[in-house]
């Protein structure tokens, strides 16, 4: 059996749309999502784009879909044009926050210190986060992947206390395997993930690091969503465009059902 089966690791499938969908698509798909997922044993979120989060969040009440933002501002109010605090996303009863998704690293300029930021901020303020890490391509062919994965895991982590990293996913996403049709082989990313354990052993515990949800993003697929979730240390995935149709998102969310 593999060790995320086990009752301390649930499966965790979440779909993050990114700038796409208006409300009325936002709320077509989710009444396709809900009926289809609704049988599945493990944690589920959709990430909208902050204008469908309420159309999406009133359809996602009483069933088993979490709702997750993409993004939140790193203050809880103020004279910050353009953002969206982590106190509106509570309003909406947003429950998970994916932070450091690599296009706001790499798109938006956003650094480790930002990051951690919002993550402590989203935590204090009772949300789960999503902690994405990766190395962009360059980063891989230089042979410094592990070096970039462990200093954004521990930045990203720096102040978040044993009482907290419990509410803490963290998406493996090697950049170069974003939207574009590449994935690391499911060996190469359990590799990653049991690296990533190892650093959360060394800043908490092994109970902690045994029981921390570590996802795979990038290029997840239907098709290669049994292989990935056959590995050891590979807990979930973080999907983007696959999770923007019910035909592509429903047999990765149920991936244990089909035989
Ligand atoms: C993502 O957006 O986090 C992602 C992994 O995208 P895709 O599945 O399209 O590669």
């Amino acid at each position: 059996m593999r060790e995320a089966d086990s009752p301390t690791r649930q499966a965790f499938i979440a779909g993050n749309w990114k700038m796409h969908k208006t409300r009325a698509e936002a709320a077509s798909l989710v009444r396709e999502l809900i009926p289809a997922v609704k049988a599945s044993s493990g944690k589920i979120m959709v990430a909208p784009p902050f204008t469908a989060l309420a159309t999406v969040g009133e359809l996602l009440k009483g069933t088993n879909i979490l709702l997750g933002a993409q993004n939140m501002g790193q203050e809880e109010a103020g004279a910050h044009t353009g953002e969206v605090s982590v106190l509106m996303l509570r309003d909406l009863g947003v429950d998970i926050v994916i932070l450091g998704h690599s296009e706001r690293r790499h798109t938006y300029g956003e650094t480790d210190e930002l990051i951690n930021r919002k993550v402590r901020l989203a935590l204090a303020h009772g949300l789960e986060v999503i902690l994405c890490v990766g190395e962009t391509l360059d980063q891989r062919e230089r042979g410094v992947t592990q070096e970039v994965v462990g200093s954004q895991v521990r930045k990203g982590l720096a102040e978040v206390g044993s009482e907290l990293i419990g509410r803490v996913t963290i998406a493996y996403e090697p950049v170069w395997a974003i939207g574009t049709g590449r994935n690391a082989t499911p060996e190469d990313a359990d590799a990653i993930h049991a690296e990533i354990r190892e650093i959360i052993e060394e800043l908490y515990d092994a109970g902690r690091a045994g029981r921390m949800t570590v996802q795979y993003g990038g290029s997840v697929k239907p098709k290669n969503i049994r292989e990935l979730m056959a590995m050891q240390n590979i807990d979930g995935a973080l999907v983007g465009g696959a999770s923007l149709e019910a035909s592509t998102f429903v047999p990765i969310v149920c991936y244990n059902d089909k035989v």
